[in-house]
């Protein structure tokens, strides 16, 4: 009766060792798994890249990766871009030069509180527009949402002229070709063209450093969410309209990869 009641005993204990020994290896792979997944993630994105990056609220003059654009490249004082968006610009800048033309960068970033003001003053215009939402999209023909904008980011520049048809014929037509021939030599792609599905209208004066401004789009797409957008007349409607999925992430495809 003892051996009996023996071998029962060390066959449970046997089989609890087995027990455990099938689930505990397993249950601490799996946990060591999703941490390394969970790192692997947030290392992909450069450490200061977050939503409040991402939505222009920080000082240009004081962030590590902006620099300061010489004035002979601009007609604006003060104004910043990507340190690596810079440095691909006057390298694509002297070449054009070469060629006979001269690029001058009418806009570069502009944070949170500049877009503000753009998109208030844009909004005030449009008073006899009652439906709120007809009176944002009126003003996205052209112009973002504070918090949406690409020109947040450093990546972005405004070139020459502000109008499509100055690019039509003449010198803009000249510039036009001369730089979607070149552009994507030096990182630069236009991220307004024209024919996508929605976002804003086309703009052949908007191009963007794509070696960066990809991985901030690809950010924006795993984090931002209309709900951030707020802090200015008529950021309610941002849901309404999907300012993330269709103004944000809206762009040339050509731009995303
Ligand atoms: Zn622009």
């Amino acid at each position: 009766m003892k051996i009996v009641y023996l071998i029962v005993l060390s066959l449970i204990v046997l089989s609890s060792c087995k027990e455990n020994s099938k689930t505990t290896p397993v249950a601490k792979t799996q946990k060591k798994k999703h941490i390394e997944n969970d790192t692997a993630v947030k290392k992909s994105y450069p450490e200061y890249l977050n939503i409040d990056f991402l939505m222009g609220k920080f000082n240009p003059a004081k962030h590590k990766r902006f620099v300061r654009i010489e004035d002979k490249y601009t007609n604006k004082h003060n104004v910043f871009l990507d340190k690596d968006a810079y440095s691909a610009f006057l390298k694509m800048y002297n070449a054009a030069y070469k060629d006979g033309y001269k690029l001058m960068i009418v806009s570069a970033t502009r944070p949170f509180d500049y877009q503000k003001r753009i998109w208030e003053r844009n909004w005030a215009k449009r008073a006899k527009i009652k439906d709120p939402v007809k009176r944002a999209m009126d003003i996205l023909k052209f112009s973002s949402m504070p918090g949406t904008s690409r020109h947040h980011w450093g990546t972005e520049v405004d070139l020459n002229v502000l109008e499509n048809s100055y690019y039509t014929d003449g010198q803009g037509k000249k510039i036009f070709d001369w730089m979607t021939k070149n552009a994507g030599k030096y990182g630069f792609c236009r991220p307004y063209t024209a024919g996508r599905p929605y976002g804003y209208n086309e703009e052949k004066w908007h191009w963007s450093y794509k070696p960066i401004s990809k991985i901030y789009t690809q950010f924006a797409k795993e984090n931002m969410k209309d709900e951030y957008i707020k802090g200015f007349k008529g950021a309610e409607t941002a849901k309404r309209i999907q300012v993330t999925k269709k103004y944000i992430l809206g762009i040339n495809q050509e731009c995303k990869h």
